[in-house]
């Protein structure tokens, strides 16, 4: 089951491991945009970790939401708003429950992934991190349907993540910076799709240790 203790360490971990990723995240940035990813979202990530430690919710919906109003308000440029709906649309469809299962919370992630999608006009192939999220999303339906607990679907997830983020290089920009480039960015990772790797990764830790 997934609960506010969850959430609350998965955000931390997470904004740990971009502190880490920052200068990497930016130098991808640079050869496909203007090298502020990595610095956004640390922005972004600090700003939802202290808005979580005011909020005394126990409401899974209403903690994501704050972490995509935090990132929407502290991140400009591009990758705010986009990342702050993922969170948004992810709260809002699992709402005001204490707890959800991984099914569930898989399918909120879905929702906010398709919010990411209407909001900027991408979808899959566009090299965007849409080609990491939906492709971990996918792994993660298929291992809960094969019966899968929630760690090992959500390893599967990451390990997906993780690959599909790597094979950004090889696609054309058609989206954000990237697609001003001359060559669309081939032969470079995508940030945005690297940030959905560690995004995955962070929460297989958080499951891993409770
Ligand atoms: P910028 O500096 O161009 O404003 P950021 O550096 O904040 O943007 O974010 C760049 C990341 O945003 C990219 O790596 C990409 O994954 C993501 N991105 C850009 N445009 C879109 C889009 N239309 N849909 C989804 N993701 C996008
Ligand atoms: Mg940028």
């Amino acid at each position: 089951m997934i609960d506010h203790t969850i959430i609350r360490s998965w955000i931390s971990v997470f904004r740990q491991s971009v502190d880490r990723s920052a200068d990497h995240l930016n130098l991808l940035d640079a050869a496909l945009g203007d090298g502020d990813f990595g610095a956004s979202m640390q922005r972004g990530l600090q700003a939802a970790e202290t808005d979580l430690a005011s909020s005394d919710t126990t409401e899974v919906g209403g903690l994501l939401a704050v972490v995509g109003s935090s990132i929407v308000s502290t991140i400009g440029g591009t990758s705010g708003p986009l990342v702050g709906t993922l969170f948004l649309r992810a709260g809002a469809h699992i709402g005001s429950f204490d707890t959800t299962d991984v099914a569930h919370f898989a399918k909120a992630l879905r929702s906010g992934a398709d919010g990411v999608s209407a909001l900027g006009g991408a979808g899959l192939g566009d090299k965007t991190m849409l080609d990491a999220l939906y492709p971990a999303l996918d792994a993660l339906d298929a291992s809960i349907a094969a019966g899968d607990d929630a760690l090992t679907s959500v390893t599967r997830a990451a390990a997906t993540a993780r690959d599909a983020a790597q094979a950004t290089a090889d696609l054309v920009a058609r989206r954000g910076r990237a697609s001003y480039t001359g060559t669309g960015g081939v032969g470079h990772v995508d940030p945005g799709a690297e940030g959905v790797g560690l995004l995955f990764a962070a929460l297989v830790q958080v499951l891993a240790t409770t």
